[in-house]
């Protein structure tokens, strides 16, 4: 049973009074609200975290509405009522509220209901907790939680001072749990909180997002928090040895340099967590100093990848398909095209495919993106084909269509669907999605290859070049890029390896084709290697369809 509240000691304004000087001593928020009146009080505070319009408004309900959770606000509001029109005395709930940046904060709300001296309306008077950051240590290191780091930092904001944070997270933290266990996985970040603070010395550790540690160095020197991380690597292994190589697992680490008069305490986190990133990003068990020049690309490339996503739900406006012509080394006449993406938008104008390709890839949106690509450059191909019968009309695919979608699925039911020569199309692979190839790849290449579609290698000559495997892969066509036979013209020796590379390409029943061609010179020069196609800039550039048109294919419609 509830309590009958029993304070009736003060009216509102007094109590508006006792709100703000407690709210100055505690963490929490304290509130006021008017069940009668539908107004309500908030310590000044929570308005720096919350999009209210003041720190004493009306409307209430409304005004809340607009902060609280949707999914949470029917459950307060049948709680309101019951303390409105049912008696109640108490409130007591936890649910989430939408912080300025449209973040959940899970909050403890508690009130009781008192009655104002004059009688004139009842309120609900308590606290408003941020349940999430109330923790200020770590059960399992007991080292301090964000929520203290935060709180250290504001005072060093305060004095302005400079240092540098460091933030080291283990590499593959879950495949150490599901490997060895949670216990063992407690142990790893017990290790590395107590190797963190013999090399911490006096600073503070703290221990955030599950399996990360900071440390604040009040020196102005990235290398040394770097030697820093290097001294922990160091103590790790020689515990490991001690207790006998029962696991093994890395770390990596972030470091930023700060000036805490500049940098406020979401951006210092923000820039060490993308600094951790981009250790782990460059290959683990290493460490990265933030540059800002990367932070700003970064942001750059998630701004683009917005773009690129909201290009793709808007039936890829900004998306084009430019060609570039193939030519026949024995006709000298052109066979066909190759399909290259363009994206363009306001800000950034046109981008180049090495810029948003990744973005794609890296999004996943590379698999709607591929497949609008092969549909739009088929129906392409088959109208020139009108033209230029058996226009070949060469797709890029990327790895990761490949091994995440069933693209070979959608490439045949396109095929099928647009009655195109499935012999005219050709399929473009990249060597490093070749090498590291799977089952996936393997069917896509067996399917495409029962179905008459060629395949060609694309870049041979940047990666791993093995010809070795090249016999396996059953490809039809190898592409030679220009990083390689540019070289052709100036030595010796990539003209002769080249020249092998062709014949032994053509021994196993494979074309060969250069591309990259710009000048006279190397056309002169590397067509005596005989290569059965060429692609270059001295040909054609890449171009829209309608330049494609009126470069290529008129003059044979004319003809
Ligand atoms: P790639 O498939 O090797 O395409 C050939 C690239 O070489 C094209 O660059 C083309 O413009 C360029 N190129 C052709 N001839 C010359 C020349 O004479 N000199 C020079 N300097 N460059 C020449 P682009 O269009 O910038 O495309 C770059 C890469 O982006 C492509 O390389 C391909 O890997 C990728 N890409 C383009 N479109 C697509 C697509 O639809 N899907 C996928 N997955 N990748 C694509
Ligand atoms: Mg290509
Ligand atoms: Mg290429």
């Amino acid at each position: 049973m509830e309590k009958k509240a029993s304070f009736n000691l003060a009216g509102k304004e007094e109590f508006e009074y006792i709100m703000e000087v407690f709210g100055r001593c505690t963490d929490d928020y304290l509130f006021l609200l008017d069940l009668d009146e539908d107004e309500y009080s908030i310590s000044q505070r929570a308005l720096e975290k919350f999009d209210l319009p003041s720190a004493h408004f009306s409307n209430a309900g409304k005004v809340l509405e607009q902060v609280i959770y949707p999914e949470d606000f029917p459950a307060l509001s049948e709680d309101l009522d019951r303390l409105k029109y049912m008696g109640g005395t108490e409130h007591d709930m936890e649910y989430r509220w939408m912080d300025r940046e449209g973040r959940l904060v899970w909050i403890s709300c508690r009130g009781v209901v008192i009655q104002d001296t004059r009688e004139m309306s009842r309120m609900l008077v308590g606290r408003i907790t941020e349940i999430g950051s109330k923790r200020k240590a770590d059960d399992v290191t007991g080292l301090f939680a964000e929520r203290q780091f935060q709180l250290d930092y504001k005072k060093i904001r305060k004095k302005g001072r400079r240092g540098t944070l460091l933030r080291i997270g283990v590499d593959n933290f879950k495949e150490v749990n599901e490997r060895y266990g949670i216990e063992v996985g407690d142990g790893v970040l017990k290790m590395i909180a107590q190797c963190m603070e013999q090399v911490s010395g006096t600073e503070r550790c703290y221990k955030v997002n599950g399996d990360e540690f900071l440390v604040l160095l009040m020196e102005d020197d990235v290398q040394e928090a770097r030697k820093k991380y290097h001294q922990v690597r160091i103590l790790i292994e020689e515990q490991r040895r001690e207790q006998g190589y029962r696991n093994f697992y890395t770390i990596s680490s972030g470091v930023v340099g700060f000036s805490s008069e500049e940098l406020d305490f979401e951006d210092l986190s923000n820039y060490s967590e993308f600094a951790l990133g981009m250790a782990k990003k460059n290959g683990k068990n290493c460490s990265y100093i933030f540059r800002e020049e990367d932070y700003k690309a970064y942001m750059k490339s998630l701004d683009i990848q917005e773009k690129l996503r909201y290009a793709v739900n808007h039936g890829f406006e900004g998306f084009e398909v430019f060609y570039q012509p193939i030519i026949s080394v024995k006709t000298e006449q052109i066979v066909g095209a190759e399909a290259l993406l363009r994206f363009s938008c306001g800000e950034y104008g046109m981008l180049s495919p090495g810029i948003f390709i990744p973005i794609l890839e890296e999004s996943g949106l590379i698999i709607p993106v591929g497949e609008w690509v092969y549909q739009t450059a088929m129906r392409q191909g088959m109208e020139w084909q009108e033209m230029i019968p058996n226009f070949r009309i060469n797709i890029n695919l990327s790895f990761i269509q490949i091994c995440k979608s069933d693209v070979v699925s959608g490439i045949m039911a396109a095929i099928r669907e647009l009655g195109i020569n499935p012999g005219t199309v050709l399929f473009e692979f990249t060597e490093s999605g070749m090498i590291s190839y799977d089952d996936s790849v393997q069917r896509l290449l067996d399917v495409l290859n029962e179905n008459q579609v060629k395949i060609a290698l694309d870049d041979f000559g940047t990666g791993y070049s093995s010809l070795a495997y090249l016999k396996n892969l059953r490809v039809n066509l190898l592409k030679l890029d220009r990083s390689f036979t540019s070289k052709a013209v100036s030595s010796d020796f990539d003209y002769k390896l080249i020249g092998h590379i062709v014949d032994m390409a053509h021994s196993i029943g494979m074309g060969v084709c250069f591309e990259g061609i710009e000048t006279e010179e190397e056309l002169t020069k590397l067509r005596m290697l005989s290569p059965d196609y060429i692609q270059g800039f001295y040909y054609g550039k890449p171009v829209d369809r309608q330049k494609f048109y009126e470069q290529n294919i008129r003059s044979f419609s004319n003809a």
